[in-house]
């Protein structure tokens, strides 16, 4: 499914496609690139699959594929997820989530993001 999906990445700046797709509680939810002519604006397929999900109604996100289908056959860095995706997999996602890498191998959010962000909901009041 996440490789289906890059081929609707829309990425006309980069040409870079990338799809991703999401198992949660409630089904599959897929997702594609997004690229924007003002840059900061766009959104990667990661994120665009989990946002997805949420927006549906998900409460339980276990495993998420991702598919750099523009990648170098041969470099891992272009295929792995970038580190705001990362951070967003680890509040969005379930401890011990799944993260399967098209080409890659399949890693735990640890693996990905050892040390991540994190604010404690229950010191704010
Ligand atoms: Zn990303």
């Amino acid at each position: 499914m996440a490789y289906t999906a890059a081929r609707r990445a829309y990425c006309p700046y980069s040409r870079f496609a990338v799809g991703a797709a999401c198992e949660t509680d409630i089904g599959c939810f897929v997702g594609c690139n997004i690229e924007s002519a003002s840059y900061g604006l766009c959104c990667c397929a990661e994120r665009v699959a989990l946002f997805s999900a949420v927006a549906q109604g998900a409460e339980s996100i276990t495993r998420l594929a991702v598919a750099c289908t523009s990648a170098t056959q041969h470099s891992l860095n272009e295929k792995v997820c970038c580190g705001a995706c990362r951070q967003v997999m680890v509040e969005l996602m379930e401890k011990g989530a799944e993260i399967i890498i098209y080409g890659v191998g399949v890693f735990t959010l640890d693996e990905l993001l050892p040390i991540p962000f994190r604010i404690e909901l229950d010191q704010i009041g």
